[in-house]
């Protein structure tokens, strides 16, 4: 090609997705194969939710709601917050996406930790900023590390809780700290992608936090306890001033009329959520049983997935289950080499893989 590729493209780190179910099955000849590595809710969405889009799927020759009036409604009531707080997007991704679209530009700043979510970095790579990396410190974020990093031209500081991909959470102190010192010329993203996961002393209801000074965007999505990442539908929740920012640069019909239908009746069964949470709790105590049985070592986490201590065999043990028909994430592609990332699975399926790893891995380490 003889058209300049332009500097921040270049510069763009790669995103290096999960491989597909039927890759892995072509490749190693196996019937079943089970990807654990992307963090769904493999327990998918709420059956109504699915009895939804299906009742309304005629409609799809027209175009969608363009402001997601219904979606916004339902979570003003959610939240008691009004529909200008809430601005909904094609995926959370997109909402990062059009927050440095919004407050980004050359010269300027984000703050991120290392590693995070690559969607951050990418979207203020994609305005000519920059991004000040702050190291996890025992798989967490340190967050005071984080906000002493800010400097006169940091425009963004990202934060997620729980953290993707450790599964740390962030404490209420923490928080309290961000929210009092992070200076009042940045805006605090804090993307909870994987909050509904949390327990209930854990939880921190952050609404709480957009009626101080502080500019804030609370992220959440319907792609992971809500079952629907397929759909691509997220929101964000912010100060009424930030969110006018936001919709001046949203592309028109960015969200489809599938997706909000089965948000809407999401929402509609929230019940579900807690459902989903208990079974992963249960799931998440088995686990981490089978592995502390077996001396192998994992981050706790507040999340449906878990980072397992893979050691310096981490390649060879990631191949093996592929072998086996498991796709999980190497850490190695995260930014924590020496560690797998692996999704909390239906019951069999959690059992089965526990049975594959926990025999490769003692073949790997504890021979003789
Ligand atoms: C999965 C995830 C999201 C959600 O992305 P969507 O675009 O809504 O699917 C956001 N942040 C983090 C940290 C995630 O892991």
């Amino acid at each position: 090609m003889s058209m300049e590729i332009k500097g921040w493209i270049s510069k763009m780190p790669e995103y290096i997705p999960g491989r597909t179910i039927e890759e892995i099955k072509k490749e190693y000849g196996l019937e079943e194969v089970h990807k654990l590595a992307s963090n769904e809710n493999l327990f998918g969405p709420h059956p109504d939710v699915i009895k939804k889009i299906c009742e309304n799927l005629s409609n799809i020759k027209y175009y969608p709601d363009g402001e997601c009036c219904e979606v916004r409604e339902k979570l003003a009531g959610k939240y008691n917050v009004d529909m200008g707080s809430i601005i909904v997007g094609n995926g959370t991704d997109q909402i990062i996406e059009m927050t440095c679209d919004s407050f980004m530009g050359p010269g300027e700043n984000a703050v991120i930790a290392d590693p995070t979510f690559l969607i951050y970095e990418k979207s203020v790579l994609k305005r000519s900023g920059t991004v000040i990396r702050v190291p996890l410190k025992d798989f967490r974020q340190d967050v005071k590390k984080m906000v002493h990093s800010v400097n006169n031209t940091t425009k963004i500081l990202f934060l997620t809780n729980p953290h993707n991909p450790t599964g740390t959470n962030i404490n209420r102190s923490e928080l309290d700290f961000v929210m009092e010192n992070a200076g009042e010329n940045l805006l605090v993203v804090l993307d909870e992608a994987y909050c509904e996961y949390m327990t209930a002393e854990e939880k921190i209801d952050t609404t709480g936090y957009l009626s101080g000074n502080r500019n804030l965007m609370i992220l959440r999505t319907f792609s992971k306890i809500y079952g629907l990442a397929g759909l691509r539908i997220g929101y964000g929740i912010s100060q009424d001033s930030i969110i006018s920012v936001l919709n001046k640069v949203k592309l028109p019909f960015n969200v489809n009329s599938v997706a909000q239908r089965a948000a809407v009746a999401a929402l509609e069964n929230e019940s579900y959520v807690n459902e989903i949470k208990a079974k992963i709790e249960e799931q998440k105590k088995y686990f981490y049983d089978v592995l502390v049985k077996n001396g192998i070592g994992f981050i706790k986490s507040y999340t449906n997935f878990i980072l397992i201590n893979s050691g310096e065999n981490s390649d060879r043990i990631v191949e093996e289950l592929l072998k086996k028909g498991f796709i999980v994430r190497p850490g190695k592609n995260l930014g924590i080499p020496g560690y797998i990332r692996v999704t909390i699975a239906l019951p069999d399926v959690n059992k089965k893989f526990l049975t594959a790893f926990v025999k490769i891995f003692n073949n790997l380490y504890k021979k003789g």
